[in-house]
Formats: structure tokens, C-alpha cells, sequence
């Protein structure tokens, strides 16, 4: 856990009770990257996130609270410049908010624990679920399967 995450009193990647602070709370915990994704609805750059080309196996969570979002083997290619998954971890780990912003229709996802703005989700994803869930890298954190873990579920090992 770095530094950001010891200062945040509410992060905890097991307590699924929900978070409510105000905005000037949130402004005095999260950096200012994570702010402005997560609480302000911004949005980060096209091809701007170490997760775009990521691979590596373990569980993506809520970058402002710690809530598991994704597992990695639901993430796919999509071309679109931002992470993209098919499935969240839980059907409650996530919110859809309808979103008539910027003249488009558009499903906003939030995270279910804290409401932190991820990103949107659009139904032209691939099977099982036709979904593209279409996220804020900024908003993630990632951890590492276990090695026991990943030589379970590893074929080649
Ligand atoms: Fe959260």
C-alpha cells in the first residue's frame, strides 16, 4: 500500500460498507488525478493509462476507497483508449447512472461502495455479457494474484 492509501481513512479492500463524505473530504485524501476522475466526472486522456496494454493477472479496485471492481480475466482489447472490461466483480461493486452530459446518451458507471466516478459502460463489448465497461485507469489500483493463485489457474505450469 503506498503512501496516498495510508492517508486515506475510508480505503479498505474488505469493508463493503458504503462511504459518504463531502467533496471538500474527498479533496483532502485523494490525489488530485484520482479527484478530478473520481469526483469531479473528469475524464483522463486516450491512451494515458499504465492499464491500457496491461496484462498482468490480480483484481483491479476503486482507486478512492478500495472496493473491488474487476478481476483481470474479464479485461479485454477494445481499442477504445481506456481499460476495458466485460464483467464487474460483483453486481454490486458498481452503480449505472444514465448520463445526458456532453449531448450524448450514456450509462455512467460509479463505484458501489464510494460512488466515485469510473467511467461508462456501452453494449457493444464482447461475450458472455456484451459489454464494455470503459474506465478511468486513474480510478484503479491493481494488486497481483498470489503466486499459489496464479499457478492454480495457470495450464502451463
Ligand atoms: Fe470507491
Amino acid at each position: 500500500m503506498d503512501t496516498t492509501k495510508k492517508n486515506n481513512p475510508v480505503y479498505s479492500t474488505t469493508d463493503n460498507s458504503k462511504v459518504t463524505m463531502s467533496e471538500d473530504a474527498w479533496k483532502k485524501i485523494l490525489p488530485p488525478d484520482v479527484f478530478s476522475i473520481a469526483r469531479m466526472k473528469g475524464t483522463e486522456r486516450a491512451w494515458s493509462s499504465k492499464f491500457e496494454n496491461f496484462k498482468e493477472t490480480g483484481t483491479y479496485y476503486c482507486a478512492a476507497c478500495g472496493n473491488p471492481l474487476f478481476k483481470s480475466d474479464t479485461k479485454f482489447e477494445s481499442g477504445c483508449g481506456w481499460p476495458s472490461f466485460y464483467e464487474p466483480i460483483s453486481a454490486e461493486s458498481m452503480i449505472n447512472t444514465p448520463d445526458h452530459s456532453h449531448g450524448m446518451q450514456r450509462t455512467e458507471v460509479q463505484c458501489g461502495r464510494c460512488k466515485a466516478h469510473l467511467g461508462h459502460v456501452f453494449n457493444d463489448g464482447p461475450p458472455p455479457t456484451r459489454l464494455r465497461y470503459c474506465i478511468n485507469g486513474v480510478v484503479l489500483d491493481f494488486e497481483k494474484a498470489k503466486e499459489a493463485e496464479n499457478t492454480f489457474n495457470s495450464n502451463e505450469k
